[in-house]
């Protein structure tokens, strides 16, 4: 149990009612609401349309069984659990959306996409997959360019580079502000659990609200003493697949039995956050595809970029033990995950676990005991 909690981590507690109502108040003086479910939609670009983002991605369980009626069963949670909202009007952003940005990233979203974009606007970015190639970025410039020119046409707005170069500076104050929260981890007592981090965030970006937060949260936490004490726990950097608002369970797992979750390098945790833009790039859109495509989705081949950033966050986060986390039937952060062991077994010396699992609570107890297994080994280390 942690002391009472600092304002700034009680407001994000209440984070879906607060972009709701932000939602409904900003739709109601008419902004456009454009729904993503990937780190490679440009939110940037977005904002620039005077729509406002918001993170479409399922992470409830009670989803997943009205998406199997039409979705196969062996299909990642994420995406069914995203789908059966679609088919249930559960999720009132999703209701409000006047547009979706897609991408092709793994196969399973692609396709839901496409059974998605049967009854709703949508339109798909497709997603250059080999990012080292000499043609990669001119083909996701293109991808953005077409973008600009569908968000300009829909909405009836220009973007132009000014506003784009505007709004690129706030999501990077979004960014930095996120990042310097998540760089509290780095201390000996972090004053903040990992599952505490993960929540202080939004489905809708750049929110003043919540930019005030951030800010704010820097003042109030530091200093502040966990009950009981970090110290004592296993500091953990977690790895692998997003883990979407509802889709928490592994996180309280590892948290609730001796470890402190002090580095996330997944999308919900610092792999998004890592780079900025230069907003006063000569050519901005090309600034913001170059940033996009750097990032170390497992869908990338090969992504040796992750592989750099789990060395550098391994040191800066003084982890102790890795844990890897698979959406069953993610194919791509499961084969990844043989380099992501070797490299923290045999080159940083951690231990390390892959869990694969879905969102039903079903297995939380052999999880328990596999985590409790891996913190004895980290102990001894
Ligand atoms: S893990 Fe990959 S597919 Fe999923 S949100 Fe991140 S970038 Fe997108
Ligand atoms: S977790 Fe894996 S399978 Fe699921 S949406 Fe992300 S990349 Fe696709």
């Amino acid at each position: 149990m942690s002391d009472s909690l600092p304002s700034s981590v009680r407001w994000f507690k209440e984070m879906v009612p607060h972009n709701l109502a932000y939602a409904k108040e900003q739709k109601a003086a008419g902004r456009k609401l454009v729904g993503i479910a990937c780190e490679y939609a440009p939110r940037e670009l977005i904002l620039a349309a005077d729509a406002m983002p918001v993170c479409l991605c399922g992470g409830f369980e009670e989803m997943i069984a009205p998406a199997e009626k039409i979705l196969p069963a062996n299909l990642c949670p994420l995406v069914k659990s995203t789908f059966g909202f679609h088919l249930e009007k559960a999720n009132p952003f999703l209701e409000m959306a006047d547009l979706i940005v897609a991408e092709t990233t793994c196969d399973g979203k692609k396709k839901m996409f496409e059974l998605m974009a049967g009854t709703r606007p949508l339109h798909l970015l497709e997603l250059p997959q080999k990012p080292d190639e000499p043609d990669a970025l001119g083909r996701w410039m293109a991808e953005y360019i077409k973008l600009r020119r569908v968000l300009e046409h829909r909405f009836g707005v220009r973007i132009t580079d000014e506003r784009l170069r505007e709004e690129t500076r706030r999501m990077n104050r979004e960014r930095k502000l996120k990042r310097d929260l998540a760089a509290l981890m780095k201390a000996d007592e972090p004053p903040l659990t990992g599952r505490e981090l993960l929540d202080m965030k939004s489905l809708i970006a750049c929110i003043p609200a919540d930019l005030d937060q951030y800010e704010q949260a820097l003042t109030e936490l530091p200093g502040r003493k966990l009950d009981p004490p970090a110290g004592g726990r296993l500091r953990v950097l977690l790895t692998g697949v997003p883990l979407p608002h509802g889709a928490e369970r592994v996180m309280d797992v590892i948290e609730g039995h001796g470890g402190l979750v002090v580095c996330q390098e997944n999308c919900t945790g610092l792999k998004p956050i890592l780079d900025d833009v230069d907003a006063d790039a000569p050519d901005i859109l090309r600034a913001l595809a170059e940033k996009y495509l750097r990032l170390p989705c497992s869908i990338m081949t090969p992504n040796a970029r992750r592989l750099d950033s789990l060395r550098r966050l391994a040191a800066e986060y003084r982890a102790e033990c890795v844990v890897e986390l698979v959406w069953q039937a993610c194919l791509t952060y499961d084969v990844e995950a043989h380099r992501v062991r070797r490299l923290a077994t045999e080159e940083l010396g951690l231990p390390y676990l892959r869990i694969e699992t879905d969102y039903s609570p079903s297995d939380s107890a052999r999880i328990a005991v596999r985590i409790q297994a891996l913190f004895e080994t980290a102990r001894r280390a």
